[in-house]
């Protein structure tokens, strides 16, 4: 709080008042400190890719364009740095919107079971494809649950927690997928067997650009963005999303999204 003073003064000099203004300050002081510390993270993020980036195209352009192995691998490595900025750019403009109320919700009715067995159904195509060491297990309510939501942003959501609990089990392992009803809202977690969060850490997760090993997830291409924009998507459905996890053992997310049972019969 900030007070500001004024005293009323007669003209023969006497002091004959005091006025005290208070100005709740703490929270436009908060907003500021966030606002300078998100322009300086974007600065910081952006700074690092086109500073290797320079480089490279430094050493190409010193010579490094006539060497057959060289030149195919520099130019390679300027082309995944550009595709995480513009990977990030997209993620700070989607976030920009939701912040601003620009991109509204497209709700619809949406069979959650099925919706959620497509995304697995995709990631245990991969997981196949490429001969990973995962498996996927799903422990699903037999209820069918039918939830108002945004299938597209829901998806994205999905997508992050399950790329994130691949990306952060480097030993594979079982990734646990569950869903469940209580009498107002549904829970979907997401148990991987990785290699957990400090738990100093767990809270901060969901910030912008936060990221328990930043070397780490900028090598797997994460923009340290995904779980903020699933937090903004999570919240905007009037829904909650949390992580519990042990270091060394493994983590589960949890999403809970408002449900009402809307008929007697449906039970597969
Ligand atoms: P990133 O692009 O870095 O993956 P996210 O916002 O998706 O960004 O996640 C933020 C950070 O949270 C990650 O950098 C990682 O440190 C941590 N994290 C997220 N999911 C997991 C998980 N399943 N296991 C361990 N750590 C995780």
């Amino acid at each position: 709080i900030k007070a500001d003073f004024a005293m009323i003064r007669r003209e023969s000099g006497f002091i004959s008042g005091l006025v005290c203004v208070l100005h709740d300050v703490t929270e436009q002081e908060k907003n500021e400190r966030e606002r300078r510390e998100f322009v300086s993270n974007v600065s910081h993020e952006l700074r690092t890719p086109l500073t290797s980036m320079r480089s490279y195209l430094e050493a190409l352009s010193d010579g490094a364009w006539e060497d057959p192995e060289i030149a195919p691998r520099f130019i390679n490595v300027s082309l995944v740095e550009t595709d995480r900025m513009i990977r990030m750019i997209n993620d700070l403009l989607n976030l920009s919107r939701m912040d601003s109320q620009r991109s509204p919700l497209q709700k619809e009715l949406l069979n959650l079971n099925e919706l959620v067995n497509f995304v697995l159904d995709r990631f245990e195509m991969m997981i196949n494809k490429e001969n990973q060491n995962y498996t996927i297990k799903r422990e699903f309510t037999r209820r069918v649950i039918w939830v108002e939501a945004d299938q597209d942003r829901l998806m994205q959501v999905l997508d992050n927690i399950m790329n994130n609990a691949l990306k952060y089990s480097p030993d594979g392992g079982e990734i646990t997928c569950t869903l469940l009803e209580t009498h107002n809202n549904v829970i979907l977690s997401v148990s991987d067997q990785g290699m957990g969060i400090p738990k100093k850490d767990v809270k901060r997760i969901f910030d912008r650009f936060f990221r328990v090993d930043k070397a780490r997830s900028r090598a797997m291409g994460g923009s340290g963005l995904g779980l903020a924009i699933s937090k903004e998507v999570i919240n905007d459905h009037g829904g909650t999303i949390w992580a519990e996890s042990e270091e060394g053992k493994g983590s589960t997310f949890y999403l809970s999204l408002p449900y009402e049972p809307i008929e007697e019969d449906d039970w597969e």
